[in-house]
């Protein structure tokens, strides 16, 4: 499997390191011609209004809204979770509005800025090791979203169909299990 990840900022080689060692071929995607090319997608951790500035600038709103409506999975963590929100908590504009949630940023203030945890994820048997950095949460979900994680009572991971979204990143610890879970659904979907 071909998985993108948009590599406008943030953490992308990480990701693709981690797609690797679950089996997939990742692809930095830098033009919207890429998406053509590539099974699935990742949205990567960052500055959510940097690289939501950076998507308008070179049409990745539209073409990333294209993408998931033709059913290909897209993933989102942390910067990219709150890029997939229709809803942002406070006056902020949504990015893609394409997952069914409220999101607030940097939910966890000053104090615990950044923390490592395991996490019980629906679909992964043991615990998965988490990196929360000025993390988002999930506030409130529509019908249509699975909650696959929950951490002290709030929504960290969650599923609509083939969005795919965590608060955390995935990708800075060797557990890859959630990408080899990603993968699964690009190979759902090829099928
Ligand atoms: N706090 C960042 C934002 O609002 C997200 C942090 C991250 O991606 N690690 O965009």
């Amino acid at each position: 499997m071909n998985i993108g990840v948009l590599a406008l900022q943030g953490a992308v080689a990480e990701h693709i390191r981690s797609i690797e060692l679950a089996g997939g071929r990742g692809v930095a995607v830098k033009r919207v011609e890429q998406l053509a090319e590539i099974d699935g997608l990742i949205i990567p951790g960052g500055e959510s209004t940097t690289i939501g500035k950076l998507m308008r600038k070179y049409g990745f709103i539209e073409a990333i809204q294209d993408y998931a409506a033709q059913g290909k999975p897209v993933f989102g963590t942390c910067a990219g979770l709150i890029l997939l929100a229709e809803r942002l908590e406070g006056d902020e504009e949504p990015h893609l509005r394409l997952m069914d949630m409220t999101v607030a940023r940097n939910a966890f203030g000053r104090q615990r800025e950044s923390f490592e945890t395991d996490l019980d994820v629906k679909g992964i048997d043991t615990p998965l090791r988490a990196v929360f950095i000025r993390a988002p949460l999930i506030k409130e979900v529509g019908e249509k979203v699975e909650v696959l994680s929950v951490y002290q009572g709030e929504i960290v991971t969650a599923r609509q169909g083939n969005l795919l979204a965590s608060s955390y990143h995935p990708e800075l610890t060797d557990d890859y299990r959630l990408h080899e879970l990603f993968i699964r659904m690009a190979q759902e979907r090829g099928q």
